[in-house]
């Protein structure tokens, strides 16, 4: 008899265009599903309260579709490469596949592994899965990688077209005796004391089944507006795909090929290419989430913490309208707006003067979406100390973005109905403040 296949599943919750899979598909043996909580490798980040509540959601939708297909979903916790190793030794397994990962911590994981894991004699082989293009495929004439968005979206647009997502197999060999399981609840990624999930389970519907009902719908109804309703943080007029692509429960290349036939699509598509301009970025600059991409922002003069400042802004107390209204989204949901993000990390980097990276952290802990790289590349955009950022002197002004994005007050009549309504600080002597304190990293530039 063969020798069983692992498919290793990480960000990539999914059946349909899943490369690793269709390889142990292809290899003809039987299939063992497998993910692996790894908390305790080097480097790995932990996952935020939010995150951590999808995942739950979303290995239980992933292992029920396997199951509708003849394999099951093996859950293991422990450092990637103990674990990985072990099940090998469990299972005799002569193959194991996976989809690329691009952090530095992940990617020296699996370079570890496929070494050691060859020396044994096992076939491993890892794909392209979860960005439409590999970051070293992507380079300037000169051979180095792009910091700004626009020529860098161009190049990729000259590459040829991400290719065809792959069908989802229609049934699937699994072994006869999968190894041992844990058991979702096992890992406690629920929240139970107390139980703030409450807002998450009204929202949200993880796994890959709702989300690809979600993005027909966008495709169907919501697209021909996008263009002109994107920034109305009340309009709902964006996918809401962010959580289902940071989980791979949608491959880039499904959304990119199902987009790509509606017409007037360009600017959906474009902020996949931020998606893509980001995940680049961090591939390049591993330190993204902890250090300033242009160091000469090292010199900023951050104050000393005020944590009643910072901790009014985490609740939606800030006395700012549009402020408190997305912090409390974000709070409820697990999601804030586009805009309200720009507007919110604004006020927290330029008015209160609180550094980006404390700001990062929250966001990470608090959004379904969390993404290792859309979370610090989006930071630092708006500190001005990232790739192609918005220049540090832009401060957005909360009450100018609340007029022009929320003209009737219907968002922050949702959300923040019942705010305090007297600001923490006041905006303009805030603004001169930071642009004071931005002339230090203008001396050290
Ligand atoms: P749509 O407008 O429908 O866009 C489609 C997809 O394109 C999104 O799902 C997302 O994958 C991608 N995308 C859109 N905008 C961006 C962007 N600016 N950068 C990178 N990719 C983008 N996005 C995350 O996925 N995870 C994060 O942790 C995250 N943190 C952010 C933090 C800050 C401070 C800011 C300003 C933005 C952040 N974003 C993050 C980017 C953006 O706000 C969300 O991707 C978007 O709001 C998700 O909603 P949507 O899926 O309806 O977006």
């Amino acid at each position: 008899m063969t020798s069983p296949s692992i498919v290793w599943f990480r960000d990539d919750l999914r059946l349909a265009d899943h490369p690793a899979l269709r390889a142990a598909m292809d290899r003809d043996a039987p299939v063992i599903a497998m993910f692996v909580l790894d908390e305790e490798s080097p480097g790995i980040r932990p996952l935020g309260g939010a995150a951590k509540w999808w995942l739950h959601h979303s290995l239980l939708s992933l292992d029920e579709r396997l199951r509708d297909k003849g394999a099951r979903l093996v859950l293991r916790r422990g450092p990637a490469e103990r674990v990985v190793h072990e099940v090998v030794a469990e299972s005799g397994a002569g193959a194991v596949y996976w989809n690329r990962r691009y952090g530095r911590p992940e990617r020296e994981i699996d370079a570890a592994l496929k070494s050691s894991l060859r020396d044994q004699g096992l076939t491993v082989e890892s794909f392209a899965g979860s960005l439409l293009h590999e970051p070293w495929t992507v380079t300037t004439g000169s051979g180095t990688h792009y910091s700004v968005f626009t020529p860098f979206w161009r190049a990729c647009r000259a590459l040829p077209a991400p290719r065809a997502p792959l069908p989802e197999p229609r049934e699937l060999d699994g072994v006869a005796r999968p190894p041992r399981s844990d058991a979702p609840g096992d890992w406690e990624l629920l929240p139970t004391t107390p139980d703030w999930a409450g807002g998450l389970r009204d929202t949200w519907e993880p796994g890959e089944p709702a989300a690809r009902r979600r993005l027909r719908h966008f495709l169907d109804h919501d697209l021909p507006a996008y263009d002109a309703a994107r920034d109305a943080p009340a309009a709902g007029a964006t996918s809401l795909l962010s959580p289902r692509l940071r989980w791979g429960e949608l491959s880039p290349f499904t959304v990119w090929a199902e987009a790509t036939r509606v017409e007037g699509s360009a600017r959906f598509l474009s902020e996949l290419g931020w998606r893509e301009f980001a995940w680049h970025t961090l591939y390049h600059f591993p330190d993204l989430a902890t250090k300033n991409l242009r160091p000469e922002f090292d010199a900023f003069p951050w104050p000393g913490l005020d944590p009643r400042q910072l901790d009014a802004w985490q609740h939606g107390e800030t006395g700012i309208p549009l402020v408190d209204a997305g912090m409390r989204e974000l709070w409820h949901t697990g999601y804030m707006h586009n805009r309200v993000r720009m507007v919110t990390a604004s006020f927290l980097i330029k008015n209160l003067l609180i550094d980006w990276r404390l700001g990062e952290e929250w966001f990470w802990d608090t959004l379904v979406d969390a993404d290792g790289a859309n979370n610090a590349f989006n930071w630092q955009w708006v500190a001005g100390s990232g790739a192609d950022a918005a220049p540090y002197f832009r401060v957005f002004n909360p009450e100018l973005q609340a007029k022009k994005f929320d003209g009737d007050g219907e968002y922050v009549a949702r959300w923040a109905p019942d705010a305090p309504t007297a600001p923490i600080v006041d905006l303009a002597e805030t603004r001169k403040a930071a642009l004071a304190a931005y002339d230090e990293v203008k001396r050290a530039g």
